[in-house]
């Protein structure tokens, strides 16, 4: 860290709890690779508290932040302009502060595309099945719509995120060329119907996760195509028992989401930087 000086800038990452997150290891690490002037720092801020978060940013002149819960939503109105990618989630991930306009994205579905199309898989013009539309599974949706998916059935189970991602879905239906849908995840029938219909499978919900690792929201590995695309948002652990599933019934393509989370973290590098993350040297440090 001996390249801090007078000229630094400062990047922060406001949430909480936040202590735990892997963003700042990724960040300085990029930042000393690449020799540019900046440190990125977490910060606990909870959310009555986010209004003197976002001053900060213009006071001590930051570069930006990233904001996780519960801030994500909470931030929208101390910003002066929402990207696209942050106005479709109505939620920000990233802010960016040119000359004092602060600037909200959403930097995770760019994360989950960009992660794919590196794997070999791109989403234009394919089919998607996606179960959970939250923090995760909306900008997953949105952005994949944007980028010119072609239609995507989203299940979610009837708890408080069903309305959520009955808005999505209206939203994808009418900014994109993208065609949604939005079933019960308790029709399973559709589910396993869905499955066989579709090019990409995506499981956002967290199941599979500390406390619900014995779980898997498909069960039977015959629900699988060999050329169905398999991604599980959950990179801890690194294999879910959806994932080795998938793997059990000759699944080809199976992915966890360690890589959407460098690359959402790598979106906003470049928004703020305007340089490419050197993905490997991040990746082995937070390994
Ligand atoms: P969230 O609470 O905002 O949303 C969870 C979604 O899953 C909701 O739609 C909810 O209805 C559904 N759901 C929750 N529990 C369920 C269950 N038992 N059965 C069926 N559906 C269920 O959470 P989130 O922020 O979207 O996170 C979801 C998962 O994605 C977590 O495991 C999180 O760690 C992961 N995540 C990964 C990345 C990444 O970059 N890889 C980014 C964000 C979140």
């Amino acid at each position: 860290m001996t390249r801090i000086d007078g000229h630094t800038y400062l990047i922060g990452l406001m949430a909480y709890p936040i202590r735990h997150s892997m963003s700042p290891t990724m960040h300085n690490t990029a930042f000393e690779a690449l020799n540019l002037n900046f440190v990125y720092l977490a910060f606990d801020v909870p959310a009555e508290k986010l209004k003197d978060g976002v001053a900060a940013i213009r006071t001590l002149d930051m570069r930006g932040s990233n904001v996780s819960m519960p801030n994500k939503q909470v931030i929208i109105p101390y910003l002066d302009k929402l990207d696209i990618s942050a106005e479709l989630n109505q939620a920000v991930n990233t802010v960016v502060n040119d000359n004092g306009v602060l600037t909200g994205y959403t930097t995770d579905g760019v994360g989950f595309v960009t992660d794919l199309k590196k794997k070999g898989h791109e989403v234009a013009g394919k089919k998607m099945v996606l179960i959970g539309a939250g923090g995760a599974g909306t900008p997953i949706a949105t952005q994949s719509a944007l980028d010119g998916l072609s239609e995507i059935r989203i299940f979610n189970r009837h708890d408080g995120r069903f309305d959520h991602a009955q808005e999505t879905v209206d939203i994808i239906n009418e900014k994109t060329n993208c065609q949604a849908s939005l079933t019960d995840l308790a029709d399973q029938a559709a589910l396993k119907e869905a499955l066989a219909w579709a090019d990409i499978f995506c499981d956002a919900t967290g199941v599979g996760m500390k406390p619900l690792e014995d779980q898997s929201l498909v069960e039977d590995p015959t629900w699988f195509k060999k050329d169905l695309v398999v991604y599980d948002t959950v990179y801890a652990p690194r294999e879910t028992k959806l994932m080795t599933i998938a793997k059990n019934a000759g699944v080809d393509h199976v992915y966890n989401g360690l890589g959407m989370m460098i690359e959402q973290g790598a979106a906003a590098f470049k928004l703020w930087t305007g340089q490419d993350m050197p993905i490997d040297l991040v990746q082995a440090a937070i390994e």
